[in-house]
Order: C-alpha cells, then sequence, then structure tokens
C-alpha cells in the first residue's frame, strides 16, 4: 500500500463533508486492506463499498467515516455495534478509545473475524447472534451502531441506552435507507434526526427484516 493511497482517500473524505481530524486519523491509520479479501486488497484505499464473502459488503469509507463522525466518539465509550461483518467498522471505534460489544448473525463472517482479531492483536468482544435484541448482558451503552438496514427501529436498543447516548442506524426499505440519529434526552424522551440516501445490506433478526 502506497502512502498517498492513504492520503487521497483523507482528502477524498475531506471534499465529501468530513471534518473531524479524529475520524480521518482512524480513516488513515486503520488498515483496511486487513478487512478485505486478497483479491480486493488493490481497491482497499479508494472510497467504494467492497465484498466480504457471504453476500455482506464492507460499507464505503466515506459511509463509515460519516456514521462515525454522527456517533462522536470519546475515549472509553462503550459501544455497541451490529453487524460486525470485516470487524472495519469495530476496529475503527476501538482505535478511538472505545470499548467495542460487536454481534455478527454470519458464523462464517463471525469466525473469520476472531481469526483476524487475533492476528492484529485487537481487543474487541465479539458475540455470534441476532443483534436486533441487542446484547442485554453488558447494557448500557453510551452508544449504539448498526450497519445493516432495518424497517424500524428495534426496541431493545431504546432501553439498552444509557441517557444521553446515541443511536446511529439505517432505516427504510430495502432498496434506500436514510440515516438516523436517535439522541436519548430522558428516560423516554428522544431527540431524532436524520439523513437521505444510504443503501445496506439488511438486518435480518426477530426485530429487523425476516428474511435476507
Ligand atoms: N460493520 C461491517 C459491515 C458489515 S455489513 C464492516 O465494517 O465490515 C452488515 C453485517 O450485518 C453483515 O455482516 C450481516 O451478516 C450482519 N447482520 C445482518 N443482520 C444481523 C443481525 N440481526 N445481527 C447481527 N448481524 C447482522
Amino acid at each position: 500500500m502506497l502512502n498517498s493511497q492513504r492520503k487521497e482517500l483523507i482528502e477524498t473524505l475531506r471534499k465529501k463533508g468530513i471534518t473531524s481530524d479524529l475520524v480521518l486519523d482512524a480513516i488513515k491509520n486503520v488498515n483496511r486492506e486487513d478487512f478485505v479479501p486478497d483479491i480486493m486488497k488493490i481497491h482497499a484505499w479508494e472510497d467504494v463499498p467492497l465484498p466480504i464473502g457471504n453476500g455482506q459488503t464492507i460499507s464505503q469509507p466515506y459511509t463509515v467515516a460519516f456514521m462515525t463522525s454522527l456517533l462522536d466518539v470519546k475515549k472509553n465509550d462503550k459501544i455497541l455495534e451490529i453487524g460486525t461483518g470485516s470487524g472495519y467498522q469495530a476496529a475503527l471505534l476501538n482505535y478511538l478509545g472505545a470499548q467495542v460489544y460487536s454481534i455478527e448473525r454470519s458464523i462464517e463472517l463471525y469466525n473469520s473475524f476472531l481469526k483476524l482479531m487475533d492476528k492484529l492483536q485487537l481487543r474487541i468482544m465479539v458475540r455470534l447472534g441476532d443483534g436486533t435484541i441487542g446484547w442485554n448482558d453488558f447494557a448500557p451503552y453510551d452508544k449504539i451502531i448498526v450497519t445493516a438496514s432495518s424497517p424500524t427501529i428495534p426496541k431493545s436498543y431504546f432501553s439498552q441506552l444509557k441517557i444521553g447516548g446515541k443511536i446511529v442506524i439505517p432505516i427504510g426499505d430495502r432498496f434506500q435507507q436514510e440515516m438516523q440519529v436517535v439522541e436519548k434526552l430522558t428516560g423516554n424522551d428522544y431527540k431524532m434526526e436524520s439523513y437521505p440516501n444510504f443503501k445496506f445490506v439488511p438486518l435480518v433478526g426477530i426485530d429487523g427484516w425476516k428474511s435476507e
């Protein structure tokens, strides 16, 4: 990998509106090549989504940077991620100093991320299962990030979130979604914002889509 490719990607992300130096620094320093299949490594520093096996994709760096910026990650934040996939988003959050808990439903992707964590010496808690019910054992979380799209926000996320915490999740139909940001103001008062035009693989589970 050439250093110039990393710099070029950071410039592209800046031009597209990513302003957080912390997020851009994380994108530059977490090696996306480690998270994509061998034949895709030559494209790792391009701002494009890439296949990671099992019909799933690693999002394009712009989308990862945008969601990470919305999450406003602070050191030691306890963050629940749904949809571990390649583990790239989890590794970025970890790089930013968060304690990351991540759930994946595909056993193949889960197993390959366990191997990668070992190789890269990453300390991330991962679980195989249906992330639409959250991960109650370690709740409440400062932030919840969902990297697959759902018709509605799974109910468990509201109760597993701390007051002052945030959820970032793409919501919509199968073809297009908007990125919703939910802030928990009090026990039952939430502030919502959304940003249009995203496209994610489906969140499949008991409180998401019922099939692929
Ligand atoms: N964050 C990932 C993106 C992976 S794509 C990365 O950085 O690479 C979304 C992932 O969500 C897929 O791996 C898919 O298998 C997973 N997924 C879909 N429904 C899920 C569910 N109910 N619980 C956990 N993971 C789910």
